[in-house]
């Protein structure tokens, strides 16, 4: 049986749990949410990052920081997860629902201008497999516009546009450690405060509306209600998980580059023959190999081969079901032109088993979709292969 993923220890992690545990205090904000937080920053340039419970949680943080109110437009993708949409709808505010580009599937920049309305208030660009969204465009844009740029960068941990880390770009980030995502805490997650107008504010909004963090540093003798709020923080033993895998983000990454070069490289031929398309990096990006996922003829085609995985116990996965098509979706959310693109890739994706230790079972994936696998070629060793396929890419780059 091959599942979709699989959740993986780097090292640490168990015992940065058992230290959490010596300190007697489990509740948030401790020894390792602070040394995650400051990697995060140094690691991404963001002036402040907070680690919080999720990334719905973060983008929930983030509707607060925006001021959305009832009526304010939020301008996003309909190809994505359920979270960017809900944590504004929760606001009251309007999901507008544009079109994805048909090579990255992320938001069409091109048709954002159009649908901004004067109740417009942020942008929302969803960074989709941690590919990134053409943000010099929609920066321009909202600049323009005068609009809030957040980033959905739940994906998007170790990858950059134009050398600057995804979710460090836009007003806000976020950041998800979702077991399946590639850097895991089971759930969790962070928002990263690029602009300095939502620091302190931000600090308060994820501590139940409170000055807490103030008082903690010293900088106040009590703590008091402030602001609204809400309790959006991990407790220790999750952000000393968290961290032991933020040590080793490099190595986890490196690790799905692997996977993701061999399935690229094997896939080439099936591509050119016409049998399906794959995933297409331009070259301003640098992605984290956070997902693997083929673009197959038509929704038949697709049908037909998730069965022919199920024969195999191997457990492919497609998504999104497009917002626009949900039950919640028609009644909170609204359009923006014709959402072709979403409705047509969105039925033809499908997404192949990526996880730190997949090893030699991901030749069985690969004779499912008929790719021709030089046994040889998977029979060398992992440091081998490694070798390989670098230089291969290093070809392939320049
Ligand atoms: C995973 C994901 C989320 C939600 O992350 P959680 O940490 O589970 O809240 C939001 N948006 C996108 C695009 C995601 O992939």
């Amino acid at each position: 049986m091959i599942p979709f993923n699989k959740i993986y220890l780097s090292g640490n992690e168990l015992e940065y749990i058992r230290q959490s545990h010596e300190t007697g205090n489990l509740s948030g904000d401790g020894f390792f949410t602070g040394k995650s937080s400051r990697w995060l920053e140094s690691n991404t340039g963001t002036k402040k990052a907070l680690i919080t419970h999720s990334c719905t949680a973060a983008l929930e943080m983030s509707a607060l920081l925006a001021e959305i109110q009832p009526g304010d437009e939020v301008i996003m993708p309909s190809y994505t997860f359920v979270s960017t949409a809900n944590a504004f709808v929760l606001r009251g505010g309007i999901p507008v629902f544009v079109d994805i580009r048909a090579d990255t599937l992320n938001i069409d920049e091109t048709l954002i201008q159009a649908a901004i309305t004067p109740r417009t208030k942020a942008i929302v660009p969803v960074h989709y497999a941690g590919v990134g969204c053409e943000m010099d465009t929609i920066m321009q844009i909202a600049k323009k516009h005068n609009l809030l740029v957040i980033e959905d960068a739940a994906q998007g941990i170790m990858a950059t546009y134009k050398g600057r880390a995804l979710g460090s770009i836009g007003h806000i980030g976020a950041y998800s450690f979702h077991e399946t995502k590639n850097i895991i805490a089971g759930e969790g997650g962070a928002i990263l405060i690029n602009d300095d107008q939502f620091a302190a504010r931000a600090e308060i909004i994820r501590e139940k509306g409170t000055n807490r963090s103030q008082f903690y540093r010293g900088q106040v003798d009590k703590y008091t209600w402030q602001d609204i709020g809400s309790s959006y923080l991990p407790g220790e033993d999750v952000a000393a998980f968290l961290y032991a895998q933020l040590e080793k983000a490099e190595e986890i990454t490196q690790k799905r580059m692997d996977i993701w070069n061999i399935y690229h490289e094997a896939l080439q031929e099936l591509e050119q023959k016409g049998d399906l398309r794959r995933p297409i990096i331009s070259v301003e990006c640098q992605h984290n190999a956070h997902m693997y996922y083929v673009l197959l003829n038509s929704l038949k085609q697709r049908t037909e081969l998730i069965q022919r995985f199920k024969k195999q116990d191997i457990h492919p996965v497609f998504h999104y079901i497009p917002l626009h098509s949900a039950p919640a979706g028609k009644q909170f959310a609204r359009i923006y032109g014709e959402l072709k693109q979403t409705d047509d890739l969105s039925e033809r994706l499908l997404r192949l088993p990526l996880w730190v230790g997949l090893g030699k079972q991901q030749k069985d994936v690969l004779k499912v979709l008929g790719a021709k696998v030089v046994s040889g070629f998977f029979l060398m060793s992992n440091v081998l292969d490694m070798i390989v396929l670098r230089a291969l890419n290093g070809i392939a780059l320049i």
